[in-house]
Formats: C-alpha cells, sequence, structure tokens
C-alpha cells in the first residue's frame, strides 16, 4: 500500500492494515494479524513522520528441535521520511531530536506502507528461535525429540554439555 506526502492530511492521517499481502510469509507462517497500525504527520512539504505498531501471532520452527511453536511479534517503530534537496541541512538542524527514528531518504514523495510493516517483521524475528528456554532438542545420537520422549543414548554421551565440562575441570 503506497501514500503519497499528498494524501496525509493537514492534521496526520491513520491507517489500520486489515489484509496481509504484505506479510513475509515466505519465512515463516502467519497464524493471525491482530493489528496493524500507522500514523502517518507532515512535519513540512518534505518530511513526514510516521509511528506504528504491530501485533500478530505467528509460528517458528524450533532451531534446536525443529518443532512448530507459537510466537507473538509486537513491534511498535518510528521512521523518518524525507526527501527534496536540502535534506543534508535539515538534518543537522534536527540531529538530536531525531536519535529514536529511522530516517529513510526518498527519491519520491511516497511512503509503501506495507513495506515498512514487512521490515518490522523481520526485524522483529529472534536471532535464536528457540521453543522453549529449557528445549533439549535432538539426540544427536538417534534423532529422536527430547522434549517428547528419552531415550537409552543420552546419558552419559560423550558430546553432552556435562562430559565437556568435566574434560575441563581434570584439565
Ligand atoms: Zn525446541
Ligand atoms: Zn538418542
Amino acid at each position: 500500500m503506497k501514500v503519497t506526502f499528498g494524501q496525509i492530511s493537514a492534521g496526520g492521517t491513520h491507517y489500520s492494515l486489515k489484509d496481509t499481502g504484505w506479510f513475509p510469509v515466505e519465512e515463516f507462517s502467519l497464524r493471525q494479524l491482530h493489528h496493524a497500525e500507522i500514523d502517518l504527520l507532515k512535519k513540512n512539504n518534505d518530511t513526514v513522520v510516521l509511528e506504528g505498531e504491530m501485533l500478530a501471532s505467528v509460528e517458528f520452527l524450533c532451531d534446536r528441535c525443529g518443532e512448530p511453536f507459537d510466537y507473538t511479534l509486537l513491534v511498535d517503530f518510528q521512521y523518518l521520511f524525507k526527501t527534496g534537496e536540502d535534506v543534508s541541512l535539515q538534518l543537522q538542524d534536527m540531529e538530536c531530536s531525531e536519535d529514536d527514528y529511522d530516517t529513510v531518504y526518498l527519491d519520491e514523495p511516497v511512503i509503501d506502507i506495507g513495506e515498512v510493516l514487512r521490515e518490522q517483521a523481520l526485524l522483529a524475528v529472534p536471532v535464536r528461535k528457540i521453543c522453549d528456554d529449557g528445549c533439549k532438542g535432538l539426540c544427536p545420537e538417534c534423532g529422536v525429540v527430547l522434549a517428547h520422549e528419552t531415550c537409552r543414548c543420552s546419558p552419559g554421551r560423550p558430546d553432552s554439555p556435562f562430559a565437556v565440562l568435566k574434560k575441563l575441570k581434570n584439565h
């Protein structure tokens, strides 16, 4: 969904996105989009402030055990969109107050709201996706999901973290 600077009304314009065409479904699956809200406010003819919030339930695959699990993506974000030629001058003037904003320079005064949401959804994904802090993952010997069943090979297996600790202590 694209919004030109000219479409933003003087008092600001609010967008509540119901469609999910922007969602990065190729990265992980969306269970439900609870809300995606965007406010656009014109600071001047060349500068627009965007503030938004998104809440969605998604499904990840655990990095340790490979099982699917539910995760809540909750993000709020602020951007400053700038266009025009005196961009560098404005930046010097407002340097301090703009620390909280991601500044985006546009060739044309058009904001792609879907692209902003998509970027935020991707940024909200944790580096390590773990179904549970206590997830034991898979047994490296036989491959069973250790959250669901125990296997005979797990106790005392040579590559367990405890075996490594023992070795270190002995040295
Ligand atoms: Zn897991
Ligand atoms: Zn095993």
